[in-house]
């Protein structure tokens, strides 16, 4: 009996008052039918991370942790986004079980793909991907720049699985590699692959928003992805030595050309092409000093070694020390 792998599903939840009561049940019905089936422990736990909600998010995931054991909750001190939200719960889960499944609550991701992710990982699979097959339900800009979004990872060379965001199944063996992972950049699709272990894929559809509203708008997503590549890969650093190459071997074949027209006789006019070159190397020359320093930046949020969440509750030790990790 004791056997069967220990599951934890870990939850990122963030300002969900109006999602939790119709999500929280259906985890619910999952575990028990998971364990009814016989292939995970019905000591398997839900667990919700709180990050930071200012609403009743909270109270409502220990409101569930009163009513049964299965539901468990963690608590951020503060909003530290769903990564670290993740991160926290996942660390949480580490040495106390032998499978997470990371799901965000809102009902967007399809439940029973984990029947299938339990069964890959029985199979030999310790990383389970959960892969969005349709996107239906997203707008066409959203699918756009969603599906745009991977493309240029991958070109940048942050190597991800397409159309996998944040729903997947690991073993905590995968866990404990994770865990000497220790940047404060954290882009767990990005990471996850680079642990190497034997994974799997599981297709679903992503439905919509139960309740309540993406906190994940273009300027968000756009910010997620230049992390992403920044943390993951020196790609735009190495673009950028090539853009200045071929600009400067462009202008060295301009000066010949040049001084070749003016030994020749014709004077080369016009103040317009000038201006235009000059312009045109100053922009690349601060877009390079960006990128550079988008790295710059990095390094020094590095070595400051700064907590990646602080956890002030735990539903089942209220008073117990904080932890940070
Ligand atoms: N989330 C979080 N912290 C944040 C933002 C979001 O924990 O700062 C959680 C949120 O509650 C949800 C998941 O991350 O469970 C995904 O967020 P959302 O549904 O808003 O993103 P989308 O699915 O639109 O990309
Ligand atoms: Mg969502």
């Amino acid at each position: 009996m004791e056997n069967k792998p220990l599951l934890w599903i870990v939850i990122p939840c963030y300002n969900e008052e109006a999602v939790l009561p119709v999500t929280a049940p259906l985890f619910l019905n999952k575990i028990n039918s998971l364990a009814a089936a016989g292939k995970i422990s019905d000591q398997s736990r839900i667990c919700f991370v709180n990050d930071g909600s200012k609403d009743s998010t909270w109270q409502l995931i220990c409101d569930f942790a009163r009513k049964d054991p299965h539901y468990i909750g963690i608590s951020q001190s503060r909003n530290r986004g769903h990564q670290n939200a993740v991160l926290a719960g996942l660390m949480e889960a580490k040495d106390k079980c032998d499978i997470t499944i990371s799901i965000d609550c809102d009902g967007q991701d399809d439940i029973n793909a984990m029947d299938r992710m339990v069964d890959e990982y029985l199979k030999g699979a310790e990383v389970v991907y959960g892969v969005r097959s349709k996107r239906k339900t997203d707008t066409f800009f959203k699918r756009f720049t969603a599906e745009g979004f991977y493309h240029v990872m991958n070109a940048m060379g942050a190597e991800v699985v397409f159309n996998h965001a944040d729903y997947r199944l690991i073993s905590t063996r995968v866990l404990e590699s994770f865990a000497d992972f220790r940047e404060v950049n954290i882009f767990l699709r990005g990471m996850v692959p680079l642990v190497g272990f034997p994974s799997a894929k599981v297709y679903y559809e992503r439905a919509e928003r139960i309740a309540g509203e993406s906190h994940y708008p273009l300027r968000k997503m756009l910010a997620l992805a230049f992390d992403g590549i920044t943390s993951l890969s020196v790609k735009p650093i190495r673009m950028i030595a090539g853009l200045g190459a071929i600009v400067s071997l462009i202008s060295f074949i301009g000066v010949i050309w040049a001084i070749v027209q003016a030994i020749l006789g014709h004077s080369v006019a016009g103040w317009a092409s000038t201006t235009c070159i000059v312009c045109f190397v100053g922009g690349i020359q601060l877009i390079s000093l960006g990128v550079i320093g988008e790295y710059i930046g990095k390094i020094y949020m590095e070595s400051k070694h700064r907590p990646r969440y602080i956890i002030s509750e735990r539903t089942w030790a209220p008073y117990e020390r904080h932890y940070r990790g």
